[in-house]
């Protein structure tokens, strides 16, 4: 969203107010991405707030809602989530220093600006507030919070009932691995 601050700039106006819905798809990102098991559907971010003047400082101050899918990270069911935060940044009338927050190789360095700069009275915080959303998303999501998972031996959702694997005794993978690793001894002795 374009947001027209120019009301607030020549002084006709102390506040700005918005309230807007957005799709990340329509945002050209620099760097920061989402985590690719996260989906946000159209007009699934809502930006609420304003841009003031505050004893001669430009601030924007928004609460952003985030609805989202992704999967239940023990029995990968799609799930809707819903995350929310408030931000804060500086409003600069002027581009200040150029920073350059992504690397040789593309990468973002995962660093937030905390300003904001208006174009030709405009401000364009979209980018800035998916910034915001990919490092502030809570790392994995459960459908329940005692979600039983998935039988490691089927791979059945166990909340659809006894699948009817028994007998085979759960092997911690770090012991398969040893296992394995005694076996690959006796085999490079006999060798
Ligand atoms: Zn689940
Ligand atoms: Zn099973």
């Amino acid at each position: 969203m374009k947001l027209d601050l120019s009301e607030l700039m020549s002084g006709r106006a102390s506040s700005i107010r918005f309230d807007y819905t957005f799709d990340p798809e329509h945002v050209d990102l620099e760097c920061a991405a989402l985590p690719s098991d996260v989906t946000i559907p159209e007009n699934g971010i809502r930006v609420t707030g304003d841009a003031v003047d505050s004893l001669g400082f430009l601030k924007f101050r928004a609460h952003v809602s985030v609805a989202y899918l992704t999967q239940c990270a023990r029995c990968l069911d799609e799930i809707k989530e819903e995350f929310d935060f408030d931000m804060e940044r500086m409003i600069l009338t002027a581009p200040a220093e150029e920073k350059n927050h992504v690397n040789a190789d593309g990468e973002w360095d995962g660093v937030l600006d905390d300003t904001l700069t208006v174009n030709e009275g405009r401000l364009i915080p979209d980018a800035d507030i998916i910034e915001e959303i990919s490092l502030g998303l809570p790392p994995f999501a459960l459908c329940s919070p005692d979600c039983p998972g998935l039988c490691p031996k089927c791979g059945k959702r166990r909340a659809d009932g006894d699948c009817g694997c028994r007998d085979e005794k759960f092997v911690n993978p770090k012991f398969a691995v040893l296992k394995s690793l005694l076996k690959d001894g006796e085999e490079s002795e006999r060798g």
